[in-house]
């Protein structure tokens, strides 16, 4: 039987570098140890006391179809948390909950692209953004950035991309290169969107790991709040990522339309996931400092491991779970060097280049192992560089 055009070239892009990863996990499989620095998952799981909010919610009976929109108690949280974080006035209206933050970047798109419409969005970028621009029906075009910017978006290339498009989307701090964006970037970006008139998607799913600089929110700028969608969720800031909880924070409009969507779509979020969502935004920043600082404390290990050689270059990072590595120096390209690390090695990292054209010659290094180990195979990393450069 036929299928449609839409769903079978979803992910038509060539994203080869993910044969790394599954070859990592056929590896263990086999038995062998590997050390995985490849996907953005926590060495942690979700903490004991948000399962407990979430079992009582269940046993206390929110197990039945849960309000669309969100429970309003949640979407009241997550609006004051926005509220404190953009200074602009934000209301349960301008928010509904989503199962995680991939499910709210699917319904942003959904909700100002038609058919064959343009959006933009910044390479290197999070591995699933061009297949869901297409889910929707749209052209995913990608603005390409440089590893001498640290990756952060010109506004000049961003405005010679703009004119007919109609979304841009983009996403600080960076996954897959770990850089904030500085102001001058965002403020570039509020330039384009607002002389172009383009609806911007802005990815903050990392915005409670921040290392260096500071999360400038772009719903914070003057007049951007009437065109951005926030994208947040549960997953990164509280280890929650199997409980897909997220959210669209926008104007009331927008959100209107997308509730109507999540009632043919999703059809809303468990309650007691909400209810467990509420618990933790409600348990504070302690909470949300504990689960990002062995990333903050291992990027540290990764700066003095890099300052003891010269052939692995690193993208100044400054939140999130990732380094990027530049390992040009080698004369490798991210997927031979990413490939021959695992099997000499069997350390797995990311190619660059699963994550767009622009980060070739490149590894993104997730950094979700203890750091004792993680300090050795960065090492070991750097070794195998150094032996490949003088072998080149
Ligand atoms: N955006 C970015 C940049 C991500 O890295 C991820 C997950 N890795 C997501 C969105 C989606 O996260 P979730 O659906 O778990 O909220």
């Amino acid at each position: 039987m036929r299928l449609s055009h839409r769903i079978t070239h979803l992910t038509d892009d060539g994203t080869g570098g993910w044969g790394l990863f599954n070859r990592a996990r056929e590896m263990i499989a086999a038995g062998l140890e590997v050390t995985e620095l490849t996907i953005g998952e926590h060495d942690v799981r979700t903490d004991p006391a948000i399962l407990t909010a979430m079992h009582g919610s269940a046993i206390g009976g929110h197990t039945g179809y849960a309000s669309i929109p969100g429970v309003p108690a949640l979407r009241a949280a997550v609006a004051q948390r926005i509220e404190a974080r953009t200074g602009v006035r934000t209301g349960p209206e301008n928010v509904l909950i989503t199962p995680g933050g991939q499910a709210a970047l699917f319904a942003a798109h959904h909700a100002v692209c038609d058919e064959g419409d343009t959006a933009l969005f910044i390479d290197p970028y999070y591995a699933t953004y061009p297949g869901t621009i297409r889910a929707v029906g749209a052209l995913a075009q990608a603005v390409r950035t440089r590893p001498e910017d640290a990756f952060q978006p010109r506004a000049e290339d961003l405005a010679a991309a703009a004119p007919g498009a109609r979304s841009l989307l983009v996403n600080s701090p960076n996954n897959p290169t770990g850089v904030v964006y500085d102001r001058a970037t965002t403020e570039g970006i509020a330039q384009v969107c607002a002389d172009h008139d383009l609806w911007l998607i802005s990815d903050e799913v990392y915005d409670t790991q921040v290392w260096e600089g500071a999360h400038l929110s772009p719903r914070a700028l003057p007049g951007m709040a009437a065109r951005t969608l926030v994208i947040g969720s549960m997953s990164k800031s509280h280890a929650m990522t199997g409980s897909r909880c997220g959210w669209i924070v926008g104007p009331e409009e927008v959100i209107g339309h997308l509730i109507n969507l999540g009632t043919h779509t999703t059809y809303g979020v468990p309650g007691f996931i909400q209810d467990a969502a509420l618990f933790a935004l409600e348990a504070g920043p302690e909470m949300e400092a504990r689960i990002a600082d062995p990333f903050r404390r291992r990027r540290d290990i990764a700066r003095t491991v890099l300052a003891g050689q010269n052939i692995v270059g690193s993208v100044p990072s400054g939140g999130a779970m990732y380094v990027m590595l530049d390992i040009r120096a080698t004369g490798l390209s991210g997927e031979d060097f990413a490939g021959r690390l695992l099997e000499r090695h069997r350390i797995a990292v990311m190619p660059g280049e699963s994550f767009g054209a622009a980060a070739a010659g490149h590894l993104r290094v997730a950094m979700t192992v203890a750091d004792d180990r993680f300090k050795t195979a960065l090492q070991t990393l750097c070794n195998f560089a150094a032996e490949l450069a003088r072998a080149g």
